[in-house]
């Protein structure tokens, strides 16, 4: 069900399905896209200090009648943060704006490695996971050759890779490296930021299935064992996305779904991000 969770590597569970929270505005529009989530079920919400709503993510989240410890809730330390005493600064600015003793999932947003500090970065959260301030760490956006660097040198190795990947970038190799290092995957912008509802394919196998497109779509992130987290601001959408733990894709559909991949891209990529 919605609340189903996969072990990551140091024993917590974190949740297969959760909200983002991407270009949410802060006040009213975060607060009640939360809330809705919270009451449709959802446990896992996503942010980074970069979205600027942290606040309303922490407001929903005292309002809201779950107990903290059933929930999970990730965000993520800024490029213009990285470096060890900064990454420590910004986690508690984060943790202030949340309003909250401690964090699920902290990650670094990305590798920048023009900037050549996601190590030091790593430092600092290892430091606040050992201090437990933190239950886990992990990046996102690093590709297979940044995760290697960084396993080179770390002390814990990252319980989580949060990347995007969608039915057009469905990162074959990065995610077996991931799963031969125990690192999770989990899956950004998973609707493609609402660019594959029109798509043939999946509309045929939409239908076929009595699903929207949406819903085909994080059912086979599921199904390939990759944590989701769509955003939508709409309490109807919010419902209709986490309604997807009453059926089975069929195995000849998802090998179908997979085969539209053209490793394209709607985010920036990680090489060229500053
Ligand atoms: P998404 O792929 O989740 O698509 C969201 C858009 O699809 C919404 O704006 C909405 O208009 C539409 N939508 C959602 N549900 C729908 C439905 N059922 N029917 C029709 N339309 C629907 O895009 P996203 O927000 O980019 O990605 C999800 C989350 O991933 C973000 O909110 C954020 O938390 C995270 N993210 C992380 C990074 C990163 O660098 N780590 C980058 C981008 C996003």
């Amino acid at each position: 069900n919605l609340q189903s969770t996969t072990t990551l590597h140091n024993g917590i569970k974190m949740p297969w399905f959760g909200l983002g929270v991407f270009k949410v505005e802060e006040g009213s529009e975060v607060v009640n896209s939360v809330k809705a989530a919270i009451d449709a079920g959802y446990r896992s919400i996503d942010t980074a200090a970069i979205y600027g709503n942290e606040e309303g993510v922490g407001k929903a989240i005292a309002e809201s009648n779950v107990p903290r410890e059933e929930l999970f809730i990730t965000t993520k330390v800024w490029n213009s943060a990285q470096g060890y005493e900064s990454t420590l600064l910004a986690f508690e600015e984060s943790m202030k704006k949340l309003g909250l003793e401690y964090l699920d999932l902290y990650l670094i947003h990305w590798p920048v490695p023009k900037l050549n500090k996601y190590k030091e970065t790593w430092r600092a959260l290892e430091k606040l996971y050992k201090d437990g301030r933190i239950r886990a760490i992990g990046v996102s956006n690093f590709k297979e050759y940044h995760l290697k660097d960084l396993l080179e040198t770390c002390e814990i190795k990252p319980m989580v890779n949060q990347v995007e990947y969608h039915p057009r970038l469905t990162q074959t190799s990065l995610h077996e490296f991931c799963k031969q290092n125990e690192i999770q995957l989990e899956a950004w912008s998973p609707l493609m930021q609402g660019g594959l509802f029109e798509e043939p394919t999946l509309n045929e196998i939409a239908n076929k299935y009595n699903k929207s497109v949406a819903q085909i779509i994080l059912r086979w992130d599921l199904q390939n064992e990759v944590v989701t987290i769509p955003k939508s601001i709409k309490p109807h959408r919010i419902q209709e996305n986490a309604d997807i733990f009453d059926f089975e894709i069929s195995e000849e559909d998802m090998n179908k779904i997979s085969s539209l991949n053209q490793d394209q891209r709607v985010g920036s990529d990680p090489d060229e991000m500053d």
